[in-house]
């Protein structure tokens, strides 16, 4: 299978009663022979509405600090692939339950595996704790700063979600600098 057909099976996906509320499926952009993914946690309303014609992840405000981030470690959009662990739209407010999280995951597995990326990189804690199998007591502070073994070639990353600092400040909050080092520490992993 490859990517074309992966995307169409999760567009068409009712494995779960979350493709209840999509209206767009969402499933990835940037460049499908980047090495570096990033994966974030679940479309918001702004991918979710039906004038994100391209079906992208990271559109609205958390994807606008995204790109500045990615900005500030001069990474370009062809340098990175981004996904999210659900892909069907979750309405804010809502906590993601194991369920829609393990019957979305072989999609991320597969776009893992057909993408071979050298390091995914799961923004927050609930895209952390399903990458990396981790119960819901798990903290991102646990999980950032180390670096897993997916398989022989890929390694798995966890920082913060850029959510996180919309919450005080954007790119003034305290721990911005955080998420600039683990980027720049996944650039380093890739270029060794
Ligand atoms: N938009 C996405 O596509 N994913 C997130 O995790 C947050 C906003």
């Amino acid at each position: 299978m490859d990517l074309i057909e992966l995307q169409d099976f999760a567009a068409k996906c009712t494995n779960c009663e979350l493709h209840k509320d999509k209206i767009t499926p969402v499933f990835a952009k940037g460049n499908p022979d980047a090495e570096i993914m990033i994966c974030g946690m679940c479309p918001g309303p702004d991918e979710n509405s039906e004038d994100n014609n391209n079906g992208w992840p990271f559109i609205g405000r958390a994807g606008q600090l995204l790109d500045q981030i990615l900005d500030d470690v001069q990474l370009t959009q062809k340098e990175v692939y981004i996904t999210n662990v659900v892909k069907c739209y979750l309405k804010p407010g809502i906590r993601l339950e194991d369920e829609w999280i393990n019957s979305c995951f072989p999609y991320l597995i597969n776009q893992i595996g057909l993408i071979k990326p050298k390091v995914v990189v799961g923004l927050g804690a609930d895209a952390g704790r399903a990458l990396l199998n981790k119960s819901k007591t798990v903290s991102l502070g646990s999980m950032r700063d180390k670096r897993y073994k997916l398989t022989d070639e890929t390694s798995i990353v966890v920082t913060y979600h850029p959510s996180y600092f919309l919450r005080a400040g954007g790119k003034s909050h305290k721990h911005y600098d955080r998420i600039i080092e683990d980027l720049n520490w996944v650039k380093n992993i890739v270029n060794r």
